[in-house]
């Protein structure tokens, strides 16, 4: 075979080219490659983030539900630009769901008790 770039012969089956150091692959494919190995979606990390603060801290009636939110857009981006952390995103909308239902369960029950 020969170099894509430069023309020289080549071994057959190379992936780069000896002379020049031209790739010899498909352009395409190794750019899909790169997005799926490289990107992890933003949002679905700090979603998680803000959903564990508010399940640790307990002042979970404000930082669960923004935590869930911000992962929900994050699980959507990672679907539009095929980005890995739809599985953060998720866990990010679960934990902050339960934090929000502590927060809840919580201000219910001190309420009982200062009544
Ligand atoms: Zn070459």
């Amino acid at each position: 075979m020969y170099c894509r770039n430069c023309g020289k012969e080549i071994p057959d089956g190379s992936s780069f080219c000896p002379e020049c150091g031209a790739s010899q692959r498909d352009d395409v494919q190794v750019q899909n490659v790169r997005t799926v190995e490289s990107k992890t979606n933003t949002k679905s990390i700090v979603g998680l983030v803000i959903s564990l603060i508010g399940l640790l801290i307990f002042s979970s009636l404000i930082l669960g539900p923004v935590g869930a939110i911000v992962s929900y857009f994050g699980y959507k981006e990672c679907k539009e630009r095929n980005e890995n952390g739809s599985v953060l995103a998720i866990l990010g909308m679960i934990i902050g769901g339960i934090a929000f239902l502590a927060g809840l369960y919580i201000q219910a029950m001190s309420s009982y008790y200062y009544w």
